[in-house]
Order: structure tokens, then sequence, then C-alpha cells
């Protein structure tokens, strides 16, 4: 089978051939039906992202497919199955996994990083993904590439489990790529009143209208501050979530939000992470901030459910699609920041 391997940091993937993968006892083979491109599977191959990265992986992971083969003593799963599963399998013993927050688990083995991804032709399921529940079914209607959206959309309800959106609320999110229009959709289901999007790409904030965002602003042109306050009476949003990784937004979102609001730090930022904040900001407004990283089993049954339910739109996000033969274009499309979600499907 093709698959496209990582060769290490600041090397271009490759796409080679790879023996398909024969399901041992207890796990499953499927074949690929979609990969969406995330801006990990960049991190990962400029080398800012190395932690539990092996040389040689298949890349990609957020994927959907169809069940091929199931192994040994493997029940629940028949042969035609559209299944997905969060990337990460925990260890189930180390301390963030006893407290129930297997998403930050120390000792994470995570789907193209060491276990073989999604850009390839077929990928394998781990006996102990399978065995911890962790591939879900659904419904055969939908194309692969929107179910292969649970992942960011798992990770998206789980920062927002963090920051919390109440009814009425207003939400500022930084940021319109695809995960800033993931929680504006998030945000728009959890019953906000206004959702302001913040965006200097004219498409992107075409796609934030389109997606139910009823103010969109042009950092680069307009006071995106003084908006916030003529929507509020003053007072500043409830919530803003920071959707991309530029250290200088993380003090800009303290001051956009009312006094006792939430700020998402969801982002990862770039660089070494470091940001100059007013910290009074903190102190005399009482502003909560939240971090979100990864998300669990739950968030991601919680994801498929949505994306079948039709209550999130996938559709629209998935702006462009790659035969896997071009999956090294597809990458360098989405590195020039073109389309919303690109996805890669076997030829
Ligand atoms: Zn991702
Ligand atoms: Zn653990």
């Amino acid at each position: 089978m093709l698959g496209l391997t990582y060769r290490g940091p600041g090397e271009p993937a490759r796409l080679v051939e790879l023996p398909t993968p024969e399901p041992g006892p207890g796990e499953v083979l499927t074949r690929v039906g979609a990969n969406t491109v995330c801006g990990t599977d960049l991190r990962i191959l400029r080398g800012e992202k190395s932690k539990g990265v092996e040389l040689g992986v298949v890349l990609g992971h957020e994927v959907a497919g169809y069940v091929e083969r199931v192994g040994e003593g493997v029940t629940g799963f028949e042969l035609g199955d559209l299944v997905s599963m969060p990337p990460s399998v925990c260890c189930g013993v180390c301390g963030p996994c006893r407290r129930g927050h297997e998403h930050l688990c120390e000792d994470v083995h995570l789907v193209g990083y060491d276990i073989n991804g999604g850009l390839a032709e077929y990928m394998l399921i781990p006996r102990e993904a399978i065995q911890r529940g962790q591939l879900l079914k659904a419904s055969g209607h939908l194309e692969p590439a929107q179910l292969a959206l649970a992942e960011p959309i798992s990770c998206c309800l789980n920062g927002m489990d963090n920051y919390r959106v109440e009814v009425g609320d207003v939400v500022v999110i930084l940021g319109a790529g695809p995960i800033g229009l993931i929680h504006l959709q998030l945000a728009r289901i959890a019953g906000a009143r206004t959702v302001v999007v913040s965006d200097p790409s004219d498409t992107r904030r075409a796609s934030a209208t389109a997606l139910g965002a009823q103010v969109t602003v042009d950092p680069t042109s307009q006071d995106l501050g003084a908006i916030v306050r003529d929507l509020t009476g003053g007072e500043g949003a409830d919530v803003a979530v920071l959707c991309i990784g530029r250290p200088e937004l993380v003090n800009d979102s303290l001051t956009l939000v009312r006094k006792r609001g939430r700020v998402s730090i969801f982002a990862g930022l770039g660089g070494e992470g470091w940001s100059n904040i007013a910290a009074n900001l903190i102190h005399y407004r009482e502003i909560t901030i939240v971090g979100a990283s990864n998300s669990g089993r739950a968030s991601f049954a919680r994801a498929v459910r949505l994306i079948e339910s039709g209550a999130i739109d996938t559709k629209s996000l998935i702006t462009h699609t790659f035969p896997l033969s071009k999956a090294t274009e597809a990458i360098e499309f989405v590195a020039a920041g073109e389309g919303i979600k690109v996805a890669v499907v076997p030829d």
C-alpha cells in the first residue's frame, strides 16, 4: 500500500510503498476513506513537534475508513462499517488517566506519531484501541472526510468544556481557520447570542459569516476591541477563544473580555510559547484563563454524534480534496494557508 511517511524534522514527507498490514488477534484493518490534513502534521514535518514522533511513521491522525478485515476475537464490527477513532491511546494508569483526563496521558501513543496514521490506503487499528472501545461506528450516509473531522471537533469540544459558553453569551473567536470555524459553530449550538470572528483573510471571514458569525472583523483595518465594547454596552465579551498561535494575541484576548470573563488559549503558541501579558488584568478583573489540548474518548464520541446529526456543518469546512498519490502537494497546499480543510483520499 502507499503511505505518506515522516523522514525526520525539516525533511519533506515521502510517499512510499509499504506492506499492507495484516490484522492480528484483537486488531482491525480499515481501508482509509479520507484523512484531513491538520496543522499538527505540518508542525511535525517542520520539526516543531518531535516528542513521541517516530521516524518512518505514516502521518495523519484525522482519519475515517471502512472496516476491511477483522482480527481474531474482535466482535461488533462488520466488513464495510464506517469507523473512526480518537488518535490517543492512553496508558490508563498515570496520574491524569486515573483522574479521568486521559487526553493528558503521560505515556500516550498517538496515531500519526508512533502509530501509523491515515495518510495511507489502509490503517491498522491497534488492539489496545479496540479493547478500550475507541473505534466508533458512524452512520454510513456520511462522507468519510466529514467523519475525519471528529478529531478536530472533539478537541474543540474539550476546549469548550473548559471555557464554557452559556446561553446568551457574546463570544469572540480570534482566527477563522478550521479550528476557529468549529468553535464558532459550537458556540452557536451552545446558545451564544453573538459570535464575533476576527481574521485578516476576506475568504475566511466570508466562511465565518456563512457558518453563523453575526459579526466579522478584519483586525488589520478595524478596532476589534471597540467593536466588542459596542456590542456589549462597554463591558466586553463573556468569552474569547484564541485559535491562532500568535503570542501577542494572548494579551489582546484579555482586554476583550468583561470582568469575570473567560479566555481560552486554545492554539499552541509559536516559538518558545512565551507571551507578555498584563497580569493585573487577570487580577483586578477576575479573568479566568483556560487551556485545552487533545481530546479523550468521551469528547470524540460526542463529536461523531454531532456530525451524524448535522448539527455541525462539516461539508463546508472541507474545501479541497487531493488523491493520496498527491499527498505531498496536499501538505504544501495546507502549508501555504490555502483552503479550510483539505482531505486526502486514496486514489
Ligand atoms: Zn488534528
Ligand atoms: Zn496515562
